[in-house]
């Protein structure tokens, strides 16, 4: 059987599927390309890139699985390939203490103003009284979407001495217990929270979900995180609420459009900002490519 790996995965995981496969590796092919090659292949393996469309799928004709190595499916045509029998597999076992851990390198360094004082002193600038943070110790911590990364980040935000609220569409009451974390309406959520974090995947019905509404619940002293999916935040409302200092800053990982190059947020100081770095780590990375090889073999 012959696998189309169409993104950088981790050597471990080609390494196994060259073990009982014939693998090709085509990093981030055109739509036109993939379309065009798809015909071959039993299996095709993505990142969040490129994206398996409708049209790539109706082309892979022998297709049988599609595994995208991390969480996020929103780049596969999920209609499309339930249509034809195509399983869709992921491993998103492997990201949640990365994400996790990166959600508070980004929350430190916007209430510390790290990557400010970082900046001057290069500058030979000593700004000290410019550069008064916040605590977490004490905080509430809301996230929204308490799935893997979201009780990862409340078992790390225990050990902050932060107190934990959560608003998600299924209740898990034992994982909630586990780290000491209360279901609360999204309401109370957006209202009580002094940092709001966000792991729901990007659906309809998450598209969007914080927006000009959402920001006035706010306490003009929160900060909200994105390290999800661009879309779950409307841009142009959370422009104008850090522009506004309806809340006190952002944190932000994804964005609606990725690299965000033209995105006026870029241009405000309370944000702090990466580059889509969730998952990029060693260790997420190796565990991602391994995972998925796994994940086809028991398909295939
Ligand atoms: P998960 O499935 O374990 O958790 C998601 C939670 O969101 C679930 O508990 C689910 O019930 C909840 N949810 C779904 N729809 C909801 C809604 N409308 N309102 C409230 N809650 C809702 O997923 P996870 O592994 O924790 O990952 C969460 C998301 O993080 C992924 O879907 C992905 O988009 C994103 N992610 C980002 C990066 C990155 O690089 N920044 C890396 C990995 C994952």
């Amino acid at each position: 059987m012959k696998i189309l790996v169409a993104a950088k995965i981790d050597e471990e995981g080609i390494k196994k599927l060259k073990e009982r496969y014939d693998v090709e590796l085509d990093f981030y092919p055109e739509e036109s390309e993939l379309i065009e090659k798809i015909k071959d292949f039993d299996g095709l393996v993505v990142r969040s890139k490129p994206k398996v469309t409708r049209e790539v799928i109706e082309a892979g004709k022998k297709l049988k699985v599609i595994g995208r190595a991390g969480v996020g499916l929103d780049n596969i045509d999920l209609e499309a390939a339930k249509e034809r029998g195509i399983k869709v597999v992921n491993s998103p076992l492997a990201s949640s203490e990365s994400v996790a851990e990166l959600v508070f390198a980004l929350i430190l360094a916007l209430a510390r103003k790290i990557i400010k004082a970082d900046s001057a002193l290069r500058n030979k600038k000593w700004i000290k009284k410019e550069l008064l943070g916040v605590e977490l110790y004490g905080k509430t911590m809301g996230i929204i979407g308490y799935g893997r990364i979201g009780a990862h980040v409340a078992k790390i935000a225990g050990g902050f001495g932060m107190k934990c609220i959560a608003y998600d569409v299924i209740k898990n009451e034992e994982l909630a217990k586990k780290y000491g974390v209360v279901y609360k309406s999204l309401e109370e959520v957006l209202r009580e929270s002094d940092i709001i974090t966000l792991h729901v995947p990007l659906i309809p019905q998450t598209k969007h979900m914080i927006g000009e509404k959402e920001f006035k619940m706010m306490k003009n002293t929160a900060i909200l995180v994105n390290a999800a999916r661009g879309g779950v935040v409307d841009e142009k409302a959370l422009y104008n609420a850090l522009k506004n200092n309806e809340i006190y800053g952002a944190c932000l990982d994804v964005f609606e459009t990725e690299p965000p190059f033209e995105s006026p947020l870029l241009e405000l100081d309370n944000i702090v900002v990466t580059q889509h770095l969730g998952a990029n780590t060693r260790e997420a990375q190796r565990k991602a490519g391994i995972m998925i090889a796994e994940e086809i073999m028991k398909v295939l």
